[in-house]
């Protein structure tokens, strides 16, 4: 995924059924498609942008906990593993920003 595909999902981003994150509890109402430009269906997978964790979607479009079969799955698919980088350093860079407001 190149950062231009990245910007381009970004301006994809569609509101979801608010949905509390299964691992920090932050309610979820947007998403963004990375490197696909569509609406989550269930099944797919998602990264909370709070948090860092790895949901999927459920049949009704909340959000669960990935099962350790779709943990192995999500840590050998290359798009995931570019997400998750970019979400760490986005995260670092937002958390930089906080230290120097404190
Ligand atoms: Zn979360």
């Amino acid at each position: 995924m190149k950062t231009t595909d990245l910007s381009e999902a970004v301006d994809k981003t569609v509101s979801i059924k608010p949905s509390p994150c299964p691992w920090c509890g932050v309610v979820q109402d947007m998403a963004s498609g990375a490197g696909h430009q569509k609406t989550p269906e269930p099944e797919d997978v998602s990264l909370c942008i709070d948090c860092g964790e790895w949901t999927v979607f459920t049949e009704t479009l909340g959000l669960r906990k990935p099962t350790d079969n779709e943990f192995i799955e999500i840590g050998q698919r290359t798009d995931c593993r570019l997400l998750r980088m970019v979400w760490t350093k986005v995260d670092a860079q937002r958390r930089q920003g906080n230290e120097r407001q404190a």
